[in-house]
Protein backbone atom coordinates (compact mmCIF):
# COMPACT_ATOMS: atom_id res chain seq x y z
CA UNK A 1 0.00 0.00 0.00
CA UNK A 2 1.28 3.57 -0.66
CA UNK A 3 0.19 6.97 1.08
CA UNK A 4 1.28 10.53 0.49
CA UNK A 5 1.48 10.87 3.98
CA UNK A 6 2.33 7.73 6.43
CA UNK A 7 2.61 8.04 10.55
CA UNK A 8 3.99 5.81 12.43
CA UNK A 9 2.22 5.93 15.74
CA UNK A 10 -1.01 6.42 16.91
CA UNK A 11 -0.51 9.17 20.06
CA UNK A 12 -1.43 12.52 20.41
CA UNK A 13 1.57 13.58 18.25
CA UNK A 14 0.27 11.42 15.29
CA UNK A 15 -3.37 11.37 15.29
CA UNK A 16 -2.50 15.45 15.52
CA UNK A 17 -0.14 15.55 12.67
CA UNK A 18 -2.61 13.25 10.47
CA UNK A 19 -5.65 15.53 11.19
CA UNK A 20 -2.90 18.79 10.53
CA UNK A 21 -2.27 17.62 7.32
CA UNK A 22 -5.46 16.49 6.41
CA UNK A 23 -6.73 20.35 7.75
CA UNK A 24 -4.21 21.80 4.64
CA UNK A 25 -4.49 19.03 1.81
CA UNK A 26 -7.80 17.27 1.21
CA UNK A 27 -6.99 15.33 -1.35
CA UNK A 28 -3.70 13.48 -0.28
CA UNK A 29 -4.03 9.78 1.59
CA UNK A 30 -3.04 9.62 5.28
CA UNK A 31 -2.05 6.42 6.93
CA UNK A 32 -1.73 6.22 10.24
CA UNK A 33 0.39 2.60 11.77
CA UNK A 34 0.02 1.61 15.53
CA UNK A 35 1.54 -1.12 17.82
CA UNK A 36 -1.45 -0.57 20.62
CA UNK A 37 -4.85 -1.96 19.62
CA UNK A 38 -6.87 1.38 20.87
CA UNK A 39 -7.95 4.70 19.39
CA UNK A 40 -6.05 7.88 20.48
CA UNK A 41 -6.67 8.19 24.34
CA UNK A 42 -5.15 10.35 27.10
CA UNK A 43 -2.37 8.73 28.82
CA UNK A 44 -2.53 12.37 31.37
CA UNK A 45 -5.81 11.25 32.62
CA UNK A 46 -4.42 7.36 33.17
CA UNK A 47 -3.66 8.37 37.01
CA UNK A 48 -7.24 10.05 36.92
CA UNK A 49 -8.98 6.87 35.64
CA UNK A 50 -6.98 4.98 38.41
CA UNK A 51 -7.88 7.10 41.15
CA UNK A 52 -12.00 6.60 40.55
CA UNK A 53 -12.20 10.13 39.18
CA UNK A 54 -13.33 9.70 35.39
CA UNK A 55 -14.93 6.76 33.29
CA UNK A 56 -12.83 4.72 31.76
CA UNK A 57 -14.47 5.89 28.69
CA UNK A 58 -13.39 9.24 29.00
CA UNK A 59 -10.19 8.31 28.28
CA UNK A 60 -10.78 8.19 25.09
CA UNK A 61 -10.17 11.77 22.72
CA UNK A 62 -11.47 10.24 19.27
CA UNK A 63 -13.87 7.20 17.85
CA UNK A 64 -13.74 5.33 14.73
CA UNK A 65 -16.01 7.94 12.94
CA UNK A 66 -13.72 10.89 13.44
CA UNK A 67 -10.59 8.55 11.67
CA UNK A 68 -13.13 7.75 8.73
CA UNK A 69 -14.87 11.39 8.50
CA UNK A 70 -11.44 12.74 7.46
CA UNK A 71 -10.25 10.07 5.38
CA UNK A 72 -7.41 8.85 7.51
CA UNK A 73 -6.78 5.00 7.30
CA UNK A 74 -5.82 3.93 10.99
CA UNK A 75 -4.75 0.47 11.37
CA UNK A 76 -3.91 -0.67 14.61
CA UNK A 77 -1.88 -3.54 15.99
CA UNK A 78 0.70 -2.89 13.34
CA UNK A 79 3.86 -2.31 14.20
CA UNK A 80 6.94 -1.18 12.12
CA UNK A 81 10.05 -3.27 12.28
CA UNK A 82 12.23 -1.77 9.89
CA UNK A 83 12.34 1.59 7.71
CA UNK A 84 14.04 1.87 4.06
CA UNK A 85 14.72 5.49 3.18
CA UNK A 86 15.90 4.92 -0.11
CA UNK A 87 12.83 2.96 -1.09
CA UNK A 88 10.35 5.17 0.45
CA UNK A 89 8.98 1.93 2.72
CA UNK A 90 8.30 0.73 6.04
CA UNK A 91 7.96 -3.02 6.92
CA UNK A 92 5.65 -4.83 9.03
CA UNK A 93 6.25 -7.61 11.86
CA UNK A 94 4.23 -9.69 9.37
CA UNK A 95 6.64 -8.39 6.61
CA UNK A 96 3.80 -6.53 4.80
CA UNK A 97 5.53 -3.11 3.15
CA UNK A 98 3.89 -0.11 3.31
CA UNK A 99 5.19 3.00 1.69
CA UNK A 100 5.32 7.03 1.66
CA UNK A 101 5.89 10.42 -0.26
CA UNK A 102 6.47 11.56 3.09
CA UNK A 103 6.69 9.73 6.70
CA UNK A 104 6.08 11.18 10.09
CA UNK A 105 7.62 8.97 13.21
CA UNK A 106 5.65 9.81 16.15
CA UNK A 107 6.19 5.80 17.91
CA UNK A 108 6.85 7.34 21.35
CA UNK A 109 8.28 5.25 24.18
CA UNK A 110 7.63 2.23 26.37
CA UNK A 111 8.68 2.27 29.67
CA UNK A 112 12.26 1.12 30.36
CA UNK A 113 12.82 -1.84 32.20
CA UNK A 114 14.36 -2.72 35.46
CA UNK A 115 16.98 -5.48 34.05
CA UNK A 116 16.85 -7.49 37.45
CA UNK A 117 15.98 -10.60 38.86
CA UNK A 118 11.59 -11.79 38.86
CA UNK A 119 10.73 -8.13 36.81
CA UNK A 120 8.35 -10.50 35.01
CA UNK A 121 6.29 -11.37 37.92
CA UNK A 122 2.77 -10.79 38.48
CA UNK A 123 2.33 -7.58 41.05
CA UNK A 124 4.88 -5.16 39.47
CA UNK A 125 3.25 -2.77 36.74
CA UNK A 126 4.22 -0.06 35.08
CA UNK A 127 2.12 3.21 34.27
CA UNK A 128 2.47 3.85 30.45
CA UNK A 129 -0.77 2.32 28.67
CA UNK A 130 -4.40 2.23 29.20
CA UNK A 131 -3.81 -1.55 29.22
CA UNK A 132 -1.48 -1.12 32.57
CA UNK A 133 -4.07 0.85 33.69
CA UNK A 134 -6.72 -1.85 33.65
CA UNK A 135 -4.45 -4.06 35.23
CA UNK A 136 -3.84 -1.72 37.89
CA UNK A 137 -7.31 -1.33 38.50
CA UNK A 138 -8.23 -5.03 38.63
CA UNK A 139 -5.24 -5.78 41.00
CA UNK A 140 -4.62 -2.98 43.45
CA UNK A 141 -8.06 -3.35 45.57
CA UNK A 142 -6.23 -6.66 47.40
CA UNK A 143 -3.28 -4.88 47.94
CA UNK A 144 -1.75 -4.58 51.21
CA UNK A 145 1.59 -3.23 51.28
CA UNK A 146 3.58 -1.36 47.79
CA UNK A 147 6.75 -0.05 46.66
CA UNK A 148 7.24 2.25 44.31
CA UNK A 149 10.74 2.75 42.01
CA UNK A 150 12.03 5.60 41.10
CA UNK A 151 12.26 9.28 41.26
CA UNK A 152 9.88 10.87 38.81
CA UNK A 153 6.68 12.26 37.56
CA UNK A 154 4.90 8.46 37.22
CA UNK A 155 6.48 7.45 40.90
CA UNK A 156 4.30 10.16 41.95
CA UNK A 157 1.51 9.35 40.10
CA UNK A 158 1.59 5.68 41.47
CA UNK A 159 2.39 7.17 44.70
CA UNK A 160 -1.10 8.85 45.03
CA UNK A 161 -3.06 6.51 43.15
CA UNK A 162 -1.76 4.16 46.20
CA UNK A 163 -2.67 6.62 48.86
CA UNK A 164 -6.34 6.85 47.42
CA UNK A 165 -6.56 3.24 48.47
CA UNK A 166 -4.97 3.80 52.04
CA UNK A 167 -2.16 0.99 50.65
CA UNK A 168 1.18 2.22 53.00
CA UNK A 169 4.10 2.60 50.17
CA UNK A 170 8.08 2.86 50.41
CA UNK A 171 9.52 5.01 47.66
CA UNK A 172 13.04 3.47 46.65
CA UNK A 173 14.96 6.18 44.57
CA UNK A 174 18.44 5.25 43.19
CA UNK A 175 19.72 9.49 43.46
CA UNK A 176 20.22 11.37 47.16
CA UNK A 177 16.75 12.96 46.54
CA UNK A 178 13.47 13.13 44.50
CA UNK A 179 13.66 14.64 41.06
CA UNK A 180 17.35 13.84 41.00
CA UNK A 181 19.30 16.61 39.99
CA UNK A 182 16.47 18.66 39.04
CA UNK A 183 15.95 19.48 42.92
CA UNK A 184 18.77 20.63 45.10
CA UNK A 185 18.65 20.20 49.17
CA UNK A 186 16.43 21.83 49.94
CA UNK A 187 13.88 21.02 47.08
CA UNK A 188 14.43 17.86 48.37
CA UNK A 189 13.89 18.13 51.61
CA UNK A 190 10.58 19.57 51.10
CA UNK A 191 9.54 16.96 48.98
CA UNK A 192 10.45 14.07 51.43
CA UNK A 193 8.72 15.71 54.25
CA UNK A 194 6.00 16.12 52.38
CA UNK A 195 6.26 12.33 51.80
CA UNK A 196 6.86 11.79 55.46
CA UNK A 197 3.64 13.77 56.04
CA UNK A 198 1.71 11.53 54.31
CA UNK A 199 2.74 8.04 56.06
CA UNK A 200 5.31 7.58 52.59
CA UNK A 201 9.20 5.03 53.66
CA UNK A 202 11.27 6.75 52.29
CA UNK A 203 14.89 5.20 50.59
CA UNK A 204 17.64 7.12 49.20
CA UNK A 205 20.46 6.18 47.56
CA UNK A 206 19.66 2.75 47.03
CA UNK A 207 18.19 0.54 44.15
CA UNK A 208 15.89 -2.71 44.07
CA UNK A 209 18.11 -5.83 43.22
CA UNK A 210 15.91 -8.34 42.99
CA UNK A 211 11.73 -9.44 43.27
CA UNK A 212 11.18 -12.94 45.43
CA UNK A 213 7.24 -14.95 45.38
CA UNK A 214 6.60 -17.62 43.43
CA UNK A 215 4.37 -16.13 40.59
CA UNK A 216 3.41 -12.70 42.37
CA UNK A 217 5.79 -11.12 43.83
CA UNK A 218 6.27 -11.14 47.69
CA UNK A 219 9.43 -9.29 48.33
CA UNK A 220 11.76 -7.27 47.02
CA UNK A 221 15.62 -6.94 48.35
CA UNK A 222 17.96 -3.59 47.43
CA UNK A 223 21.30 -3.05 46.63
CA UNK A 224 22.28 -2.49 50.22
CA UNK A 225 20.89 -5.52 51.68
CA UNK A 226 17.24 -4.25 53.13
CA UNK A 227 14.39 -6.99 53.03
CA UNK A 228 11.00 -5.65 52.47
CA UNK A 229 7.40 -7.48 51.99
CA UNK A 230 5.01 -5.83 49.61
CA UNK A 231 2.66 -7.29 47.50
CA UNK A 232 2.61 -4.58 44.60
CA UNK A 233 5.47 -2.81 42.60
CA UNK A 234 5.20 0.52 40.93
CA UNK A 235 8.04 1.00 38.83
CA UNK A 236 8.70 4.80 36.68
CA UNK A 237 11.79 5.24 36.02
CA UNK A 238 11.74 6.73 32.53
CA UNK A 239 10.90 5.74 29.16
CA UNK A 240 12.82 3.74 26.45
CA UNK A 241 12.21 5.36 23.18
CA UNK A 242 10.78 3.39 20.50
CA UNK A 243 13.68 4.04 18.13
CA UNK A 244 15.10 0.52 17.45
CA UNK A 245 13.66 0.75 13.34
CA UNK A 246 15.66 3.70 13.05
CA UNK A 247 19.35 2.24 13.74
CA UNK A 248 21.24 2.51 10.70
CA UNK A 249 18.59 4.62 8.62
CA UNK A 250 20.41 8.12 9.23
CA UNK A 251 17.32 9.22 11.42
CA UNK A 252 18.31 8.66 14.50
CA UNK A 253 21.92 9.88 15.79
CA UNK A 254 22.88 7.12 18.43
CA UNK A 255 20.42 4.23 19.69
CA UNK A 256 17.90 5.43 22.06
CA UNK A 257 18.51 9.35 21.49
CA UNK A 258 15.56 9.00 19.41
CA UNK A 259 15.15 10.42 15.60
CA UNK A 260 16.91 13.36 15.46
CA UNK A 261 15.29 16.43 13.89
CA UNK A 262 16.01 20.40 12.48
CA UNK A 263 13.63 23.08 13.96
CA UNK A 264 11.67 22.33 11.28
CA UNK A 265 10.72 18.59 12.56
CA UNK A 266 12.46 16.88 9.57
CA UNK A 267 15.13 14.59 9.71
CA UNK A 268 18.25 14.19 8.27
CA UNK A 269 16.62 12.19 5.28
CA UNK A 270 14.33 14.60 3.37
CA UNK A 271 10.46 14.01 3.34
CA UNK A 272 11.15 11.99 7.09
CA UNK A 273 9.41 14.08 9.96
CA UNK A 274 9.95 13.47 13.81
CA UNK A 275 7.22 14.59 16.28
CA UNK A 276 6.51 14.03 20.02
CA UNK A 277 8.51 11.90 22.79
CA UNK A 278 10.57 10.18 19.80
CA UNK A 279 11.72 13.57 18.55
CA UNK A 280 15.39 14.86 19.70
CA UNK A 281 14.73 18.66 17.93
CA UNK A 282 16.42 21.33 17.25
CA UNK A 283 15.25 23.93 19.92
CA UNK A 284 15.45 27.26 18.27
CA UNK A 285 15.41 28.53 22.15
CA UNK A 286 17.80 27.22 23.60
CA UNK A 287 20.36 26.33 20.45
CA UNK A 288 20.19 22.76 21.38
CA UNK A 289 18.96 19.54 20.37
CA UNK A 290 16.72 18.08 22.98
CA UNK A 291 13.99 15.27 23.53
CA UNK A 292 10.75 16.40 25.72
CA UNK A 293 8.12 13.98 27.08
CA UNK A 294 5.21 15.97 27.73
CA UNK A 295 1.79 15.81 26.83
CA UNK A 296 1.39 19.87 25.05
CA UNK A 297 5.04 19.13 23.44
CA UNK A 298 3.63 16.22 21.41
CA UNK A 299 0.45 17.85 20.51
CA UNK A 300 2.28 20.98 19.03
CA UNK A 301 5.07 19.24 17.38
CA UNK A 302 2.11 16.80 15.97
CA UNK A 303 0.46 20.03 14.41
CA UNK A 304 3.97 22.23 13.43
CA UNK A 305 5.04 17.99 11.50
CA UNK A 306 1.69 18.19 9.70
CA UNK A 307 2.31 21.62 8.22
CA UNK A 308 5.57 20.94 7.34
CA UNK A 309 4.95 17.90 5.80
CA UNK A 310 2.28 19.43 3.72
CA UNK A 311 4.99 21.75 3.04
CA UNK A 312 2.89 24.95 1.53
CA UNK A 313 5.01 26.89 4.03
CA UNK A 314 7.81 26.15 6.30
CA UNK A 315 7.10 26.33 9.92
CA UNK A 316 9.75 26.28 12.77
CA UNK A 317 8.60 24.50 16.38
CA UNK A 318 9.09 26.42 19.32
CA UNK A 319 7.87 26.60 22.72
CA UNK A 320 8.76 26.34 26.21
CA UNK A 321 8.12 22.80 26.98
CA UNK A 322 6.55 22.52 30.71
CA UNK A 323 5.26 19.53 32.55
CA UNK A 324 2.54 20.22 35.38
CA UNK A 325 0.87 18.16 38.18
CA UNK A 326 -0.67 18.77 41.07
CA UNK A 327 0.13 15.71 43.12
CA UNK A 328 -0.13 15.02 47.21
CA UNK A 329 -1.05 18.47 47.97
CA UNK A 330 2.07 19.81 45.90
CA UNK A 331 1.66 21.90 42.50
CA UNK A 332 4.94 20.74 40.77
CA UNK A 333 6.07 22.64 37.42
CA UNK A 334 8.81 21.80 35.43
CA UNK A 335 9.88 24.24 32.59
CA UNK A 336 12.22 24.71 29.90
CA UNK A 337 15.58 22.50 31.06
CA UNK A 338 15.57 21.58 34.13
CA UNK A 339 18.61 18.72 34.04
CA UNK A 340 21.35 20.79 34.82
CA UNK A 341 23.85 19.66 31.75
CA UNK A 342 27.23 21.11 31.98
CA UNK A 343 27.56 24.94 31.87
CA UNK A 344 24.49 25.70 34.02
CA UNK A 345 24.26 27.81 37.34
CA UNK A 346 21.13 27.49 39.52
CA UNK A 347 19.90 29.65 42.17
CA UNK A 348 17.02 28.11 44.33
CA UNK A 349 14.67 29.77 46.94
CA UNK A 350 12.31 28.02 49.82
CA UNK A 351 9.97 29.24 52.50
CA UNK A 352 9.66 25.91 53.96
CA UNK A 353 6.82 26.83 56.04
CA UNK A 354 4.51 27.61 53.47
CA UNK A 355 6.10 24.49 51.25
CA UNK A 356 6.80 26.58 48.21
CA UNK A 357 10.21 26.12 46.28
CA UNK A 358 11.08 27.66 42.92
CA UNK A 359 15.07 26.65 41.13
CA UNK A 360 16.54 28.79 38.54
CA UNK A 361 18.62 27.23 36.10
CA UNK A 362 20.96 29.97 33.78
CA UNK A 363 22.87 29.67 30.97
CA UNK A 364 25.11 32.16 29.58
CA UNK A 365 23.08 34.91 31.35
CA UNK A 366 19.97 33.93 30.72
CA UNK A 367 17.51 31.80 32.23
CA UNK A 368 16.92 28.62 30.06
CA UNK A 369 14.42 26.22 32.75
CA UNK A 370 12.42 26.56 36.49
CA UNK A 371 11.45 23.90 38.99
CA UNK A 372 8.17 25.94 40.12
CA UNK A 373 6.96 23.89 43.74
CA UNK A 374 3.80 25.99 44.81
CA UNK A 375 4.55 28.79 42.43
CA UNK A 376 2.69 28.34 39.78
CA UNK A 377 1.81 32.03 39.67
CA UNK A 378 5.46 33.03 38.16
CA UNK A 379 4.92 30.19 35.46
CA UNK A 380 3.75 32.92 32.98
CA UNK A 381 6.58 35.15 33.49
CA UNK A 382 9.19 32.86 33.48
CA UNK A 383 7.97 31.19 30.28
CA UNK A 384 8.54 34.71 28.87
CA UNK A 385 11.65 34.65 30.26
CA UNK A 386 12.64 31.93 28.49
CA UNK A 387 11.20 32.35 25.23
CA UNK A 388 12.35 35.93 24.94
CA UNK A 389 15.73 34.93 25.87
CA UNK A 390 15.54 38.31 28.15
CA UNK A 391 19.23 38.96 29.60
CA UNK A 392 19.08 39.10 33.27
CA UNK A 393 21.87 40.70 34.26
CA UNK A 394 22.71 40.48 38.16
CA UNK A 395 19.22 39.56 38.58
CA UNK A 396 20.31 35.83 40.28
CA UNK A 397 21.73 37.44 43.15
CA UNK A 398 18.50 38.27 44.37
CA UNK A 399 16.95 35.03 43.10
CA UNK A 400 16.94 33.27 46.42
CA UNK A 401 14.91 36.16 48.22
CA UNK A 402 11.25 34.89 47.94
CA UNK A 403 10.54 38.45 47.94
CA UNK A 404 11.81 39.17 44.66
CA UNK A 405 9.16 39.49 42.11
CA UNK A 406 10.30 37.68 38.52
CA UNK A 407 7.73 40.28 37.12
CA UNK A 408 10.59 43.23 37.12
CA UNK A 409 12.56 41.94 34.67
CA UNK A 410 9.95 42.08 31.62
C1 LIG B 1 0.59 7.99 33.25
C2 LIG B 1 1.08 9.15 32.45
C3 LIG B 1 0.81 10.44 32.88
C4 LIG B 1 1.27 11.52 32.16
N1 LIG B 1 0.99 12.77 32.62
C5 LIG B 1 1.41 13.84 31.92
C6 LIG B 1 1.09 15.17 32.36
O1 LIG B 1 0.45 15.35 33.40
N2 LIG B 1 1.51 16.20 31.59
C7 LIG B 1 2.23 16.02 30.44
O2 LIG B 1 2.56 16.99 29.78
N3 LIG B 1 2.54 14.78 30.00
C8 LIG B 1 2.16 13.69 30.70
N4 LIG B 1 2.47 12.44 30.27
C9 LIG B 1 3.33 12.28 29.06
C10 LIG B 1 2.50 12.34 27.78
O3 LIG B 1 1.38 11.53 27.91
C11 LIG B 1 3.38 11.90 26.59
O4 LIG B 1 4.47 12.79 26.49
C12 LIG B 1 2.61 11.89 25.28
O5 LIG B 1 1.49 11.04 25.36
C13 LIG B 1 3.52 11.45 24.12
O6 LIG B 1 2.77 11.35 22.95
P1 LIG B 1 3.40 10.73 21.61
O7 LIG B 1 2.31 10.80 20.60
O8 LIG B 1 4.71 11.35 21.33
O9 LIG B 1 3.75 9.21 21.98
P2 LIG B 1 2.83 8.03 22.47
O10 LIG B 1 1.60 8.51 23.15
O11 LIG B 1 3.73 7.12 23.23
O12 LIG B 1 2.37 7.31 21.13
C14 LIG B 1 3.23 6.52 20.38
C15 LIG B 1 2.43 5.47 19.66
O13 LIG B 1 3.30 4.79 18.73
C16 LIG B 1 3.05 3.41 18.77
N5 LIG B 1 4.27 2.69 18.36
C17 LIG B 1 5.41 2.52 19.03
N6 LIG B 1 6.31 1.82 18.32
C18 LIG B 1 5.70 1.53 17.15
C19 LIG B 1 6.10 0.82 16.00
N7 LIG B 1 7.31 0.26 15.88
N8 LIG B 1 5.22 0.69 14.98
C20 LIG B 1 3.99 1.26 15.06
N9 LIG B 1 3.56 1.95 16.13
C21 LIG B 1 4.40 2.09 17.16
C22 LIG B 1 2.70 3.15 20.23
O14 LIG B 1 1.95 1.97 20.36
C23 LIG B 1 1.88 4.40 20.58
O15 LIG B 1 0.53 4.22 20.33
C24 LIG B 1 2.03 11.33 30.97
C25 LIG B 1 2.31 10.02 30.53
C26 LIG B 1 1.85 8.95 31.27
C27 LIG B 1 2.16 7.55 30.79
Amino acid sequence: MRYNYLIIGGGIAGVTAAETIRAKDREGTIGILSLEPHLLYSRVLLPLFLKGRIKREQLFLRTVDDFEKNGIDLFLEKEVMSLDPGRREVRMKSGEPYSFDKLLISSGGVPRPLGILGEAKRGIFRLQSIDDADAIAEYIPSVKKAVVVGGGFISLEFLEILSVYNIPATLVCRSERFFGNALDEAGGELMAKNFERRGIDLIFKDEVEAFGGKDRVSAFRTKLGSVFDVDFVGVGIGLKLNDDFLLGTGVSVSPGRGARTNEFLETQVPGIFAAGDIAEYFDVTSGEHHTHGNWTNAFLQGKVAGENMVGRERVPFKSVPSYSLTNLGFHITFLGEVNGEAGTATVSRVDLFKNKYERFFMKEGRLVGAVLINMFQDKPVLTELIERKVPIGDAPDKFSDMAFDMKSLT
